[in-house]
């Protein structure tokens, strides 16, 4: 019970990794805190995010330019 936290994995690549990790040893991605399953939460990706929220803008742009204009 007392080492039940003390490897967590990766939650890309399922590798094992020690608790206080923040990087996996295996793939080299960010990993976070365990969870409650003992897999590494994905750091939050704000690079990520922003690119998401920008794919959307030019989907949502490109969709009014095929179909909504004159
Ligand atoms: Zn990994």
């Amino acid at each position: 019970m007392s080492n039940r936290m003390a490897i967590k994995r990766c939650p890309y690549c399922s590798t094992n990794l020690n608790i206080h990790d923040t990087r996996c040893a295996s793939c080299k991605r960010r990993v976070g805190e365990a969870d409650k399953y003992g897999i590494a939460r994905k750091p939050f990706d704000w690079k990520g995010y922003g690119m998401c929220i920008l794919a959307t803008i030019a989907f949502v742009g490109f969709m009014w330019w095929a179909f909504f204009r004159k």
